[in-house]
């Protein structure tokens, strides 16, 4: 655990200062170490550190500095005892699992999840005997129904993507404790700059570093955060299996954790201008933000969260002979500013059609479910000026009014 004093800091500076151990060089940044293995003074030593006798590091795979300097400022950031840091977002879901359940064990998931998650659930997880049931996201008695005695974990990701559904979580993490579940929450959206899962009652945190703690699109990793007990296992798991983070990409998150509540408070703050613009333009049939009025779980959403995020929807509706469709993808293709992609997390705003990118795999019947229509946008609101990111929507949308 880190030996300095960050709990009791605010979370811009834990952001800052958390974790570096410096070292007798007394480098002011902190240090990447690219190396795969550590040495020893003497065999006797050597044979310590192997046993586990001896704190220390041994071998990348297991421990290395940049990545605990990474580990440890999140951990402080999100209020866990352990962070164990992973290669990508979609491994620290795995770790997750291959630590903490076993065949014939159950999983209750909120429908509205990213779409590997659903994959690595159904189709890997499922292989091993363990079988995950779907749920509405805020529907708390659709969760509690859906648990049987084989449940061991409830996974959600609060708000969703993109229609910014939000489920109370300190509800949720009361349902699972009731039956002896644990609650693992997908913090990816919000950060812990602007929600904090586990001082809400949930188990686990789990991020893909890879997008808003990066913060400018440069390196794929992942993370999870919880109590000393179940980290261990997760620790276990990654140092066997081998799913770890590399020191270079651990010191990018670093640097982008440095500025991490700097950006999100800007990037919802542009999120929150651009849904209240399309909101009042005449082309834009409805907004889905939780941070608008008309957004049936506002309330909800500002009690639990310190900002709103900033990934949106918007949907058009069939205008002037087009489709919904090709309403939105005349939309999409106006823009000029804006890169068409289903990434977020970036300072450089996307835009995608969720129904035929995020979303095109699903059947027409789980589509509508799910709430994507074909006239839905996705956009994911970066850091350019709010203007331009208006001016370049106005382009497409003013041809459809
Ligand atoms: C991107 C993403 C993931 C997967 O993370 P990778 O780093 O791409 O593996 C998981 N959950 C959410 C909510 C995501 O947006």
């Amino acid at each position: 655990m880190t030996t300095d004093n960050s709990h009791d800091w605010a979370l811009a500076t834990q952001a800052i200062r958390a974790g570096h151990a410096r070292t007798h060089e007394q480098e002011h940044g902190e240090p990447i170490f690219p190396t795969s293995s550590f040495v020893y003074a003497s065999a006797a030593e050597a044979a310590r550190k192997f046993k586990g006798e001896e704190p220390g590091n041994v071998y990348s795979r297991f421990t290395n500095p940049t990545v605990r300097n990474f580990e440890q400022r999140l951990a402080v950031m999100e209020g866990g005892e352990r962070c164990v840091a992973t290669s990508s977002g979609m491994s620290a879901i795995l770790s997750t699992a291959l630590a903490l359940l076993q065949a014939g064990d159950e999983i209750v998931a909120s429908r509205s999840l990213f779409g590997s998650t659903v994959s690595l659930f159904d189709k890997y997880l499922g292989k091993f005997g363990i079988v995950t049931r779907y749920v509405e996201l805020s529907d708390l008695e659709a969760w509690e129904a859906a648990i049987t005695p084989a449940t061991k974990l409830l996974f959600a990701e609060t708000p969703s993507n993109p229609l910014s559904e939000v489920v109370d979580i300190a509800a949720l993490a009361e349902i699972a404790h009731r039956h002896d579940a644990l609650l693992a929450i997908d913090n990816c959206f919000l950060t812990p700059a602007l929600q904090k899962p586990i001082e809400l009652g949930a188990d686990l945190v789990i991020h893909s570093a890879t997008k808003y703690l990066d913060g400018q699109g440069r390196a794929i990793g992942g993370a999870v955060v919880g109590r000393d007990k179940e980290l261990e296992e997760l620790f276990g798991v990654v140092r066997t299996c081998g799913p770890c983070m590399s020191p270079f990409n651990a010191w990018i998150f670093l640097k982008g954790l440095e500025t991490l509540n700097l950006r999100m408070r800007a990037h919802c703050e542009n999120a929150m201008a651009l849904a209240r613009w399309l909101e009042a333009h005449p082309a834009v049939s409805r907004v889905h933000y939780s941070g608008l009025e008309s957004h049936p779980q506002h309330v909800l959403a500002s009690r639990q969260q310190q900002g709103y995020g900033a990934v949106l929807g918007l949907e058009v509706a069939p205008s002037s002979g087009k489709s919904a469709r090709d309403a939105a993808w005349s939309v999409i293709d106006a823009t000029q500013v804006m890169s068409i992609t289903g990434n977020l997390g970036d300072v450089k705003t996307t835009i995608t059609h969720p129904g035929t990118t995020t979303h095109g795999r699903l059947s027409d019947e789980q589509r509508a479910t799910a709430g994507i229509s074909e006239g839905l946008i996705r956009v994911a609101v970066g850091l350019e000026d709010i203007d331009d990111l208006k001016a370049d929507l106005a382009r497409g949308l003013d041809a459809l009014v």
